[in-house]
């Protein structure tokens, strides 16, 4: 029996949990790995060497060093709610966990900033400060779970993003272990617009593969004064698209500008949270406009006007709080509502200017039949960022193999649209050949020189991120160890 009762024969497991306090610091049998071994993204796997739960960033900075030191492969993880295998550990690494730093370290509302660490949970920052009339912006759907560290890994949006910008647009200062151990900061004292490079810009969405983040600070808002909600049916979604445009072109900037079509309208019905939405109607748009009492009227009698012209079936706006938060709760548990109508689904998760919507959204329906499994669209269409979820049967052989297809092919339309592969998502394994639909050689190139640069050794998250199997760690031996669940 060595220290803490840990019994294994491997010396890295002793020494690294010797680096962090506490008795539940590490985690090495297979049946606890077992968790581990993907994110959201579950259809590759792989089980991690270790999984270790440092308390600060001095703990994470010992790790990363030994970790380096004796060539082991590590990655961060948060809540693991990631949607493109962006905390698998391909290469059997030790996971960090940064779920004990959860602390939420200062609130200045003066200056309408915070620092929190990166395990601190999304939702909890708003809530730990809308008493005193403020909130955090960016609200991904999983915003009850996700971490703040996980959605600067993502550069993680949400249906509000439309109107105050993704994770990179609140991020004020970061503190980064960078993969030899060195503790850097960026942004400091949360100073915005600081000269030379936009380092900050640069970590915001790099797929934990430059460095872990170990403390974040954000920008806060003030709580709008007023806020409408409205929900509107259409007939056909040629109609729905063509109002979603309809309404950004007469100058109005929702908070958020949400679709749906019938296949996810059926799901949501389904599942936890059903409002009651009409099933034969082919889309519905949810729209907030948010901001100081007086213009808000005026925003909603121009957004009824334009649903009007373009055939709504029905449109109403939210009579109470109550209404709006079902309405909402319905919409945001949309990925999850999938369950109630398949048994295995696969996110997607493209780009296209809006003006495209119709056109990818026909391109979509043809690959649905191409490939014979059912794709629903629940999506922020104001940004025009899609999210095709294609339905399938794991337990049916080639179904699988089939989904990941259909996917890329919708990402393909995206992409020949003039779009791109990923609005929120990130790539992480799910779309590293995909970039290719965007980016040149010489340009992914150009992009791995840069991580070459912080990573040098390739420890940190390698082959996630960009298609260059000569440049990641042991792609091969990752390649065969991927096994449809
Ligand atoms: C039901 C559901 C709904 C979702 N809705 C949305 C949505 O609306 N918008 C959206 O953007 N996403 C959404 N997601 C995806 C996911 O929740 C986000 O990507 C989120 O940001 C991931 O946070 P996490 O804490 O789970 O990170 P993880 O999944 O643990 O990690 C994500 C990536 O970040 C890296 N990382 C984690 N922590 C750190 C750190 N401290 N330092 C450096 N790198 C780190 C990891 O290595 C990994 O590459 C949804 C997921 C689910 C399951």
């Amino acid at each position: 029996m060595s220290l803490k009762g840990i019994r294994t024969n491997d010396k890295h497991i002793k020494n690294l949990a010797n680096i962090v306090e506490g008795n539940r610091s590490i985690l090495y049998k297979k049946e606890d790995l077992l968790a581990y071994d993907c994110d959201g993204f579950t259809i590759h796997r792989r089980l991690p060497r270790a999984v270790v739960f440092p308390n600060n960033t001095e703990e994470v900075a010992k790790i990363v060093k030994y970790c380096h030191e004796h060539d082991l492969p590590f990655l961060a993880r948060g809540a693991g709610t990631g949607l493109s295998g962006g905390a698998i550990p391909l290469n059997g690494e030790v996971i960090i966990s940064l779920v004990k730093m959860k602390r939420l370290i200062s609130v200045d509302f003066e200056n309408r900033r915070a620092v929190v660490e990166p395990g601190f949970v999304n939702l909890k920052l708003t809530n730990s400060i809308s008493d005193k009339g403020y909130y955090y912006a960016p609200d991904p759907s999983s915003q009850y779970c996700c971490t703040i560290g996980g959605n600067v890994g993502e550069n993680a949006g949400g249906a509000h993003c439309l109107k105050y910008g993704v994770t990179t647009n609140h991020i004020l200062g970061l503190e980064v272990v960078l993969p030899n151990g060195e503790v850097i900061e960026i942004g400091k004292d949360g100073i915005p617009d600081a000269p030379g490079y936009d380092l900050l810009g640069l970590l915001t969405g790099s797929e934990g593969t430059l460095g872990i983040v170990t403390k974040i600070t954000v920008r806060i808002l003030k709580n709008p004064e007023a806020k409408q909600t409205v929900l509107a049916y259409f007939d056909n979604v040629a109609d729905g698209s063509q109002a979603v445009s309809d309404i950004i072109s007469a100058g109005i900037v929702p908070a958020a500008l949400e679709m749906m079509d019938q296949i996810a309208i059926e799901a949501v019905e389904a599942a936890a949270f059903p409002v009651g939405h009409p099933k034969d109607i082919e889309a519905l748009l949810l729209i907030e406009v948010d901001g100081i009492s007086a213009g808000i009227d005026e925003q909603i009698h121009q957004i009824l006007e334009v649903c009007k012209r373009n055939h709504v079936r029905e449109v109403k706006v939210a009579q109470s709080e109550e209404e709006r938060a079902r309405w909402w709760a319905n919409r945001k548990t949309g990925f999850g509502a999938m369950g109630a109508i398949s048994p295995d689904y696969l996110v997607q998760d493209g780009v296209i200017p809006r003006s495209k919507l119709p056109e990818v959204l026909n391109r979509i329906h043809e690959i649905s039949r191409e490939y014979g499994l059912r794709i629903a669209n629940i999506f922020h269409a104001g940004d025009g960022n899609l999210h095709p979820l294609v339905l399938f049967d794991a337990r049916k052989p080639g179904e699988t193999e089939k989904a990941l297809k259909a996917g890329s092919a919708c990402l393909q339309a995206c992409a020949d649209a003039g779009g791109s592969i990923t609005g929120e998502h990130g790539v992480g394994i799910e779309k590293r050949e995909e970039m290719r639909f965007i980016f040149s050689d010489e340009e992914i190139a150009a992009q791995t020189d840069i991580r070459e640069v912080f990573n040098p050794k390739n420890l940190l998250n390698a082959g996630k991120l960009f298609p260059t199997p000569g440049r990641c760690l042991e792609v091969k031996k990752e390649e065969k160890s991927v096994t449809a669940s």
